[in-house]
């Protein structure tokens, strides 16, 4: 801060964004959004219904590792998982947009990890408390660089995402086998909050949700359009 800057009275903390492929201009993110129990094999593993309605919850854009490899173990966890995800991103929002014109705000997408502090999410749900601590925490978000799409040219064909940890397959999904389609998430969560350009959307993750630890390295990839290779290291204790 200087005298002479008198809008904040800090430096304000750098903008997140992600890089997109192919160009230089990067995606600069707002909030993240994040769905539960979008595919049927992974809420039989969890133990949970299949629920009437997608069960939306946020990370801060300040979770979102960018442009990083290197995943940090974090404190206050002996079951670190990982969930594999399609993340949509953005390019225009709205409030109540119908499903049939929700592909039209997608500005890209990429493949990304909701990384869980599996253990703590367990005892929060039984005591029936927020559940940020073991989600929504700083490095719970990894995400690839953007494929653009084009806005308005996003085309919801089916893909396959997967994970590889330490040279062995965890998940494998597609994104077809989603409960609820990436058009009617778009549409459903306009309907509780107004959405907007620079908005990421990760999607859900398919069954074989599990531990990582330090000093593993993996790939996670939407096949055959972007990947990302990361390795787990020790964390703030
Ligand atoms: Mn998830």
């Amino acid at each position: 801060m200087t005298p002479s800057d008198p809008l904040f009275c800090f430096p304000p903390s750098p903008r997140i964004s992600l890089a997109v492929t192919g160009q230089d201009a990067r995606f600069p993110v707002r909030a993240i959004y994040c769905v539960g129990r979008n595919y049927r094999e992974h809420a039989r593993e969890m133990g949970a219904p299949t629920d009437e309605a997608p069960c939306f919850f946020m990370k801060p854009a300040h979770a979102l590792l960018a442009d990083s490899s290197r995943i940090p173990y974090p404190p206050f966890t002996q079951d670190f998982q990982h969930e594999v995800e399609l993340v949509v991103a953005l390019g225009s929002g709205g409030r109540r947009i119908a499903p049939q014109e929700a592909v039209q705000a997608i500005f890209g997408y990429a493949i990304g990890l909701d990384l869980t502090r599996r253990d703590l999410q367990a005892q929060l749900k039984k005591r029936g408390q927020p559940w940020e601590l073991s989600k929504s925490f700083t490095g719970s978000a990894a995400c690839s660089a953007l494929v653009p799409a084009g806005v308005g040219r996003f085309v919801d064909s089916p893909r396959t995402i997967r994970l590889v940890v330490n040279g062995t397959l965890r998940q494998e999904g597609r994104t077809d086998e989603m409960i609820w389609p990436i058009a009617t998430l778009i549409s459903e969560l306009s309907r509780y909050e107004e959405l907007a350009a620079g908005d990421l959307l990760f999607t859900g993750t398919p069954a074989g949700v599990g531990p990582l630890a330090a000093g593993d390295r993996g790939t996670a990839e939407v096949v055959g359009e972007c990947h990302l290779d990361f390795e787990v290291v020790t964390g703030p204790a």
